[in-house]
């Protein structure tokens, strides 16, 4: 289990976002990325694929805690991502797509 950093509640790893920062060329923009295939390096945060949990967390500043920023990311990909992805379910029937061809007990 996983907590969100948005809304505080935990989740499975199925159903939250992993997004990690990324620090841009001149040391002083961090931007987070979606990281949706847990490949990407560092730190990590967990963030339910919920614009609501997004903003919720950059209002508390969440990011900036979670993944020992010493300044406040750009979240603008992970809102993009949020946005486009939102047609997927997050509940129910999600189990379907985690298991598929299994259907014996
Ligand atoms: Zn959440």
């Amino acid at each position: 289990m996983r907590t969100c950093v948005g809304c505080r509640r935990t989740d499975s790893r199925s159903a939250l976002l992993r997004v990690v920062a990324v620090v841009g060329e001149w040391g002083g923009n961090v931007s987070l990325v979606p990281d949706p295939r847990h490949r990407l390096p560092g730190r990590g945060a967990w963030l339910h694929l919920s614009t609501t949990c997004l903003e919720q967390a950059v209002r508390r500043k969440a990011f900036t805690r979670a993944l020992r920023l010493q300044v406040g990311p750009d979240s603008t990909a992970v809102q993009k991502y949020l946005t486009t992805t939102r047609d997927r379910p997050t509940e129910g029937g999600s189990d379907a797509d985690e298991h598929p061809m299994r259907t014996q007990q």
